[in-house]
């Protein structure tokens, strides 16, 4: 199964580190906060791993069904 990302917006601390890394799935708000580029193209798991695990406030989640993976 192809793992699922999700942004918490109460999290984000607006670094642009997702957005820089992956702008065909991450963009601002016009608050400035991440979120998911609707229709974005599925990237592979390992790379949304890497893209959560370098949000530097935690506020990507990844997701294995209904699981949350641990990407620290
Ligand atoms: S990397 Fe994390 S903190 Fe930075 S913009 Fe993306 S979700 Fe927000």
């Amino acid at each position: 199964m192809t793992y699922r990302v999700t942004v918490d917006a109460d999290v984000c601390i607006s670094s642009g580190k997702c957005v820089a890394d992956e702008p065909e799935v991450f963009r601002f708000d016009d608050d400035e906060v991440a979120e998911l580029v609707p229709g974005a193209p599925d990237l592979a798991d390992r790379r949304l791993v890497e893209v959560a695990r370098n949000c530097p406030s935690g506020a990507i989640q990844v997701f294995d069904g209904d699981t949350e993976i641990d990407v620290l």
